[in-house]
């Protein structure tokens, strides 16, 4: 049998339909910006594998710092014990995040990111209203953005939006009080509604600038501080869900970063590792973490994972964050910017028999949407422009009717312009 009817037999997929999905293609190697298959075929991963390749895939430099560690300490139950990967990468985390963190929690991916930040939003009021006077009003309310994606466990699913993704478990999730994302026409409207709940709201959360997942839409930095801005006045904690946008995505280390007001707790995963392992990060600020300083054991946070700061994980994200503070990464990452402008011009110019709308762009993500009309995310667009791409040599993966790029920082102009091409090509003759 070959991989591909040994997978059939005994491998379930994670969002796949199986019946209208073609047979998934081996890879047996991934080379810098390529995934290559058994056949020797090489695709440009213009997607970064779901997001999370930074450098480009089995980068020698990562590699070799988890191998080194994995001959040293390859894991550690992280309760009552302690070790130096996991110490240096907060050490080195902590400074570099947008706002004032104090402290690092770990554990395995996006989704646990959110759930960690979620609980401790929650906790932490519980934990002030324990011993609190009976009038003190009941913080138990979450905020959240229509559109959003936060992961796909019951936590992370809740706080997102009610969508095909989440619609068997409807009944299940918890109620959240959900607004949209800013704009000029609405900021007022939305800020009436935190008025008018304010005091009873424990946490909002919130993709700062770019919604991934709901199909890379964008708002604007100035609409996200006046919303964070009145959201702080109500003593409401924000949890920024930097899973996706973290680690230069957005043309600056962090999407925080391009607002003034910062977030209370932070989640990072993906591009965390460089993509090479599995890992997420919750960071506290530390009026967060007094909150579980306490003599009453009910304050503790009890929460943890089998695989929490895993030692390879922690060094492969100390070797990927070498990796991107090296000059040459920081001028990749610019010039990517760059390069996609031009083509975003060029788009805007172009006229295909498909009508494209929204053609958009943020750091070294663009994002355009073609007009098919209802049931954007279930129709065969997606599928039929994945094939297409595949058999040029490119791998992207639509959401919907939108098609967008996320590729790793190492891709060079040369390749970003056989992807653009690849675009056109296909988009004129669909
Ligand atoms: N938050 C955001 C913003 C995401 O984009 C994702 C994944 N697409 C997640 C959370 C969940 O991450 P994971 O798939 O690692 O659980």
């Amino acid at each position: 049998m070959n991989l591909q009817e040994r997978d059939k037999a005994v491998i379930w997929h994670p969002f796949t339909h199986k019946q209208s999905s073609p047979l998934p293609i081996p890879i047996i190697k991934g080379e810098g910006v390529y995934l290559i298959d058994e056949n020797n075929r090489r695709y440009i991963d213009v997607i970064s594998s779901w997001w999370v390749t930074l450098h480009g895939h089995a980068h020698p430099y990562i590699a070799e710092k988890i191998y080194e560690q994995a001959k040293t300490l390859e894991q550690v139950i992280f309760a009552g014990f302690t070790h130096k990967p996991a110490i240096e990468l907060a050490e080195r985390l902590l400074p570099l995040l947008p706002g004032n963190f104090a402290k690092i929690f770990y554990s395995d991916n996006g989704s646990t990111s959110t759930e960690v930040g979620l609980k401790m939003a929650l906790q932490y009021w519980w934990n002030q209203e324990k011993h609190a006077d009976v009038n003190h009003p009941k913080r138990n309310k979450v905020l959240a953005f229509n559109n959003s994606y936060h992961g796909d466990t019951f936590g992370a699913m809740s706080v997102s939006d009610r969508s095909v993704f989440t619609k068997a478990f409807h009944d299940k999730l918890f109620e959240v009080i959900f607004i949209d994302t800013p704009s000029a026409n609405n900021i007022k409207e939305i800020q009436s509604v935190i008025r008018s709940e304010g005091n009873a709201i424990a946490a909002f959360i919130y993709e700062p600038l770019l919604q991934g997942a709901g199909g890379m839409k964008m708002y604007e930095a100035g609409l996200l501080n006046e919303l964070l801005t009145t959201v702080k006045e109500y003593g409401i904690l924000c949890i920024a869900d930097e899973v996706m946008t973290g680690f230069g995505r957005t043309g600056k280390l962090f999407a925080s970063t391009y607002a003034e007001a910062q977030p209370d707790i932070i989640c990072l995963s993906k591009g965390l590792t460089g993509g090479t392992m599995a890992l997420g990060v919750t960071a506290a600020t530390q009026k967060i973490a007094d909150a579980f300083d306490s003599s009453d054991k009910m304050k503790t946070f009890f929460h943890g994972h089998s695989f929490t700061a895993n030692p390879l994980a922690c060094t492969a994200a100390l070797a990927s964050l070498d990796l991107l503070q090296q000059e040459n990464t920081l001028h990749n990452i610019e010039c990517i910017v760059a390069i996609h402008r031009e083509f975003i011009e060029q788009l805007k110019h172009s006229t295909t028999p498909l009508p494209i709308k929204n053609i958009r762009q943020m750091g070294t993500i663009i994002a355009f949407e073609i007009d098919r009309g209802k049931d954007e995310y279930l129709n065969n667009i997606s599928a039929i422009i994945t094939q297409r791409a595949l058999e040029k040599g490119v791998y992207m993966r639509p959401l919907g009717n939108t098609v967008y790029l996320m590729p790793p920082y190492c891709i060079t102009e040369k390749e970003l312009k056989l992807v653009y091409s690849v675009i056109l090509e296909i988009i004129t003759s669909i």
